[in-house]
């Protein structure tokens, strides 16, 4: 059976952990040949490793997406590698500190917003023109369901991914006739890395999450790549502009 992204080249940013490494695992077993960024390089090294032994093609790009020139070369290096980029997940990031919002110091929620917010931009920025040269392409930028109502604690993330659904909006109105789809996804709460460090900073948090959730437990990271992988096939062909929820249900309460 033909895989849902056979003979295209997708670019994971913090591919590395958690969502990123689920997705780049998925598209490989998809048929797609996966640039795998992130700015640990034994994560992203271990993901290729990985892909590789299941048989998929994949190579590592050592970038921080809060730093315009490491993102410039990560796109270079994944078309020097493949030759384009048909699907983009512009995905790491950092959850910050948890307090609240007049207790953030300016460092905090400057560094929040910097890889949160203005990394997605700085990865769409470099990539839709090589995605122009080639004829169109699908990105699909991480989000949250702190990307649609707001959460206490975590001001600076809340703010950066209601930017990144604005960004996915915004993106998708001007490249849809050039054919390039650009959509996001707001998890719920899903088993990662991130969400264990979370816990770890506030157990309180812990306690309420799995009841907040209507279906009564986490998300796994291969449910969002489920998702992800659909919005970068051509399955997905007239969806542009949406902020997918992948969320048992949190934010329909
Ligand atoms: P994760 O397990 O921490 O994976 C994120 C990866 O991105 C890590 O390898 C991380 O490295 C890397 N990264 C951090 N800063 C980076 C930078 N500046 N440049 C490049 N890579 C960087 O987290 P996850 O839970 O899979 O989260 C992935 C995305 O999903 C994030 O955007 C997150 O906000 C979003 N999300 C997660 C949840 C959830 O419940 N898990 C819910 C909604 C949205 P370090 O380990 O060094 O930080």
């Amino acid at each position: 059976m033909a895989g849902q992204l056979d003979g295209k080249v997708a670019l994971v940013t913090g591919g590395g952990s958690g969502i990123g490494r689920a997705t780049c695992l998925a598209m490989a077993r998809e048929g797609a040949k996966v640039a795998v960024a992130d700015v640990v390089v034994e994560g992203g090294q271990e993901t290729v490793r990985l892909i590789q032994d299941a048989g998929g093609e994949a190579t590592f790009i050592k970038a921080d997406v809060s730093n315009a020139a490491e993102v410039e070369a990560m796109v270079q290096q994944a078309v020097a590698s493949y030759g384009r980029v048909d699907c983009a997940f512009n995905n790491a990031g950092i959850e910050g500190p948890v307090c609240s919002t007049a207790e953030y110091t300016e460092e905090d929620f400057d560094r929040v917003v910097a890889i949160d917010l203005t990394g997605v931009w700085l990865c769409m920025k470099y990539e839709i023109p090589v995605m122009l040269e080639h004829g169109g392409g699908a990105i699909v930028n991480t989000a949250s369901v702190a990307g649609l109502v707001g959460f206490q604690g975590i001001s600076a993330y809340a703010a950066s991914k209601h930017g990144v659904n604005g960004l996915t909006k915004t993106a998708a109105l001007e490249y849809a006739k050039a054919g390039i789809r650009v959509n996001s996804v707001c998890p719920g709460v899903i088993e990662t890395p991130m969400v264990k460090r979370a816990f770890e900073k506030s157990p309180a948090m812990e306690e309420g999450v799995a009841t907040m959730e209507p279906v009564g437990r986490l998300g796994q990271p291969e449910e969002i790549a489920q998702a992800v992988v659909w919005l970068c096939s051509d399955a997905a062909s007239f969806v542009t502009g949406h902020p997918m929820t992948v969320d048992g249900g949190l934010v329909s309460q």
